[in-house]
């Protein structure tokens, strides 16, 4: 049975668009039909990148302490989210960070840090820790998110090997101001030209679930297709208690999933990538969104916990998937590596910071309710504790 989206697959794949009525359709596709539109926006998604995931691997560099108010961020001004707050990490620390994701099976390495925009004394920072980083790491790609930029900051990062930038524009331009007031949708827009008129990839997505309607979220992928941004992260609004979005609850699994794969119907060739809230938002349809979508981060996230490294790679692998760069063999053998390291926990105590020595992935252990509330990170950058990688 050819259905309506095999139908909207063979005309782009024939080299025809989606169109903003397409794009709506897919969000409200009966949940019963969820199969048929990922088996047609896996049809794009396999044209342009085989069965391969890239894996990305973050490090906040600066945690908490911003001045600007986004009502969705645990870091932000007025958010009472107990999460880490700290100043700059050293050189050191930072490549001790990156080279645990990077040992863990990352490619690419996010360097993030809390803030309106940097310095150019912060720019100095990350100039040098790019630098250390590509030593260290032969081939390594280096994304920097430290906020809106200014004239001149772009092309230093792009001088010292900078790969990509990333300045998400978070949701439609009509609903950007309800989400928040100390930035404007422009400043954003202005800032993701900068990083591209440097020569760096524009990395730019999203958030749902902030209120947004269905028309506001094709609004959103229309503009980054619009933007032409080359890596497109998807994310799912995490409501960490002390925010304005405290208790809200606006997506289902499914609805994730119909969300990734407009995305990939309005932008085929593009990475999408499954961001913040994915197992929480996503659970047990994680591996089925991996269909329409290309690329995860490993382990952790900014400021709260994800599963457990080991269990992203081992949903990779169960589900046919290989890390982009790595063949099979160095594949399994990672795996190895990773189910070692965890037979070694649990003989020490899990080292999780649950604490509850379960040998398992945070909230594996019923101590969190992981599906409920985010789980505030208190592992990895910033802390003693060995990073979830
Ligand atoms: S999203 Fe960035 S700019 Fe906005 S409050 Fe959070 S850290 Fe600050």
């Amino acid at each position: 049975m050819t259905t309506a989206f095999d139908q909207l697959a063979d005309r782009i794949l024939s080299g025809g668009a989606a169109t903003a009525e397409d794009a709506v359709a897919v969000l409200r596709t009966p949940d019963t039909e969820l199969m048929n539109v990922v088996a047609a926006a896996g049809r794009l998604r396999r044209e342009h990148f085989g069965n391969t995931v890239k894996v990305n691997y973050l490090v906040n560099l600066k945690s908490g302490l911003c001045p600007e108010n986004c009502n969705y961020c645990s870091q932000a001004l007025g958010s009472q989210a107990p999460v880490l707050k700290y100043s700059w990490l050293s050189k050191d620390e930072t490549l001790e960070q990156a080279g645990a994701g990077l040992r863990g099976g990352a490619t690419r390495v996010c360097m993030v840090s809390s803030g309106r925009g940097p310095s150019d004394r912060d720019i100095d920072k990350v100039v040098e820790m790019t630098s250390a980083l590509k030593d260290a790491h032969e081939g390594v790609e280096v994304c920097a998110c430290l906020g809106l930029l200014k004239g001149g900051q772009a092309e230093r990062l792009k001088a010292a090997g900078v790969d990509a930038y990333n300045h998400n524009i978070n949701t439609a331009e009509s609903h950007h101001d309800n989400i928040v007031q100390t930035h404007t949708y422009e400043d954003r827009v202005d800032t993701i030209g900068k990083a591209k008129d440097a020569g760096l990839s524009p990395c730019s997505g999203l958030i749902a679930g902030l209120g947004e309607t269905d028309e506001q979220l094709v609004e959103a992928l229309f503009a980054l297709k619009e933007l032409d941004a080359d890596s497109i992260p998807v994310n799912f609004l995490m409501p960490f208690d002390g925010t304005p979005y405290e208790n809200t609850w606006e997506l289902s699994p499914a609805r994730c999933v119909k969300i990734l794969a407009m995305a990939r119907f309005v932008c085929p060739d593009k990475e999408i990538r499954i961001a913040g809230g994915r197992e929480m938002h996503l659970r047990s349809l994680q591996a089925t969104a991996l269909h329409v979508a290309n690329s995860i981060f490993l382990g952790d996230y900014l400021t709260s916990e994800g599963q457990d490294a080991l269990a992203d790679l081992e949903m990779l692998r169960d589900n046919g998937f290989i890390i982009l760069g790595m063949d099979e063999t160095a594949f399994g053998e990672l795996i190895e590596e990773h189910r070692a390291k965890a037979a070694a926990r649990v003989a020490g105590g899990c080292g999780s910071s649950c604490g509850d020595g379960c040998g398992g992935a945070a909230g594996a252990c019923g101590g969190h309710d992981e599906q409920e509330r985010p789980v505030i990170r208190r592992r990895g950058a910033g802390t003693d504790v060995a990073a979830n990688a």
